[in-house]
């Protein structure tokens, strides 16, 4: 039986020194359920005895090779060549690979690591290293001259290690697909922070009254609107996040408020410290903060990829409007017909709106409007439509018809002035996209 363990074990251990740990990593796939300090340690003493043989049965290379291998084989050694070779041996120098740092490393990893999971209330955390240059390079180094093959890098030792030491303190599991945070452990440094997920829920507001943004919107002398994202900071105390963002599936006017079906959107709350509290009370909380103007249903916890599909699929969904338009001369009943007559199924051409041409790019999108139903109110030059259109389609333009920029519009058909002085975003067409896995 030759030993090929044995000789790769030599070759690096005649060039190198290596803890016990950097020595077994190299030999990592082979053998089971022992760690890598174990396979280390196992393989030095196998081969001191291995070489103790040969220098019994009057090799005297060996006994070379044992002396000069002894200062980076370590303490194991020590007894022996002095037995043989009386005052020479010789303290080495620490692990070419880790410096001597990895025990102390993992064993203060797990320390720090398992009281960031806990200030953050993480239970599925993941394990992540940040590897200085020099170390993976150390460790090819010593690998090419080890020559085994049978290894595993620093880094999957690092991340098993502290995931495996962390689990065994109970309440926290190591998990590859939904983790709620990552650990990044620093080596040979030590630092370790966390990056802890956000908190991601699919919910729906309600806008009851106008001049409200969805967006917060500071300025020196305080909000310019009470804002959706406002209403929503409880929701951000109660999680004890340091920011909340909302990813809404469109944004309608500041003065148009959003009825009916309200709108799907995700709220996002970063780095948060709560993360296992109801939805119930998360809702509570946001519905408060709300103050009757603003309500909100707290649906599912959602994944990141669905941030993306909400917003991408405002672009085309369909939406039902309510508006009250103002008539240059009044309206009637044969003005209505007109209008539905003109612009039912019609595709409006509109040119980015001039109100926000100072923040958009100018360009031309063709929309359709689906239905339009609208009847004359009595006593007034008023009339309240029901609009259902594509996404995107700019209401009020098509109303007025901006100065000619959408055409066609209400103003067109009619020939006279016309004005949306109210709009209602009453329902918002919802796939309720889900994200695969
Ligand atoms: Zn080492």
């Amino acid at each position: 039986m030759d030993s090929r363990v044995l000789e790769s074990a030599l070759r690096a251990l005649s060039r190198y020194p290596l803890c016990d740990r950097c020595l077994g990593r190299l030999f990592a796939r082979l053998g089971r359920g022992w760690s890598n300090r174990e396979r280390g340690e196992a393989v030095k003493r196998v081969l001191v005895m291995e070489l103790h043989r040969r220098v019994l049965e009057g090799d005297e290379a060996a006994l070379k090779t044992l002396v000069s291998a002894a200062p980076n084989i370590g303490e194991v050694a020590r007894d022996v060549v002095e037995h043989l070779s009386p005052g020479s041996y010789r303290e080495g120098g620490p692990c070419a690979v880790c410096g001597g740092r990895l025990e102390s490393v993992i064993a203060s990893a797990v320390e720090e690591g398992y009281r960031l999971l806990r200030a953050y209330d993480i239970e599925r955390f993941v394990v992540g290293v940040r590897l200085e240059r020099g170390v993976a390079m150390a460790e090819e180094e010593v690998k090419l001259a080890a020559g085994a093959g049978y290894g595993e890098s620093i880094k999957a030792e690092i991340r098993r290690e502290v995931g495996k030491l962390l689990v065994s303190r109970g309440g926290v599991t190591v998990d590859f697909d939904s983790p709620e945070a990552t650990l990044m452990v620093e080596f040979p440094g030590g630092g370790v922070d966390i990056q802890v997920n956000s908190l991601l829920y699919k919910a729906r507001y309600w806008k009851l009254a106008r001049n409200i943004s969805q967006a917060y919107w500071p300025t020196p002398e305080g909000p310019r609107y009470f804002s959706v994202e406002q209403a929503l900071w409880p929701v951000l105390k109660l999680t004890g996040g340091e920011r909340l963002v909302v990813h809404a599936a469109g944004r309608e006017d500041v003065d148009a408020r959003m009825l009916g079906s309200g709108r799907p959107m995700i709220v996002e709350v970063k780095s948060p410290r709560r993360r296992r509290i109801p939805l119930e009370e998360l809702e509570a909380a946001a519905n408060a903060g709300g103050k009757g103007l603003v309500r909100f249903r707290f649906e599912t916890a959602a994944k990141r990829a669905e941030v993306a599909l909400y917003k991408e699929e405002t672009a085309r969904v369909r939406k039902v409007y309510r508006a009250l338009v103002a008539v240059e001369g009044g309206v009637s009943e044969v003005d209505v017909e007109g209008l539905r007559r003109a612009l039912e199924g019609a595709v409006i051409m509109q040119r980015t709106p001039s109100r926000v041409l100072h923040r958009r790019p100018d360009i031309l999108r063709r929309r359709r409007l689906y239905s339009l139903d609208c009847s004359p109110l009595e006593g007034a030059p008023l009339m309240e439509c029901i609009l259902e259109a594509e996404g995107g389609l700019y209401i009020k333009e098509l109303v007025s018809g901006d100065g000619g920029r959408t055409r066609p519009s209400f103003a067109e058909v009619l020939g006279r002035e016309a004005v949306c002085i109210e709009l209602d975003v009453v329902w918002v067409e919802h796939e309720a996209p889900a994200a695969p896995g």
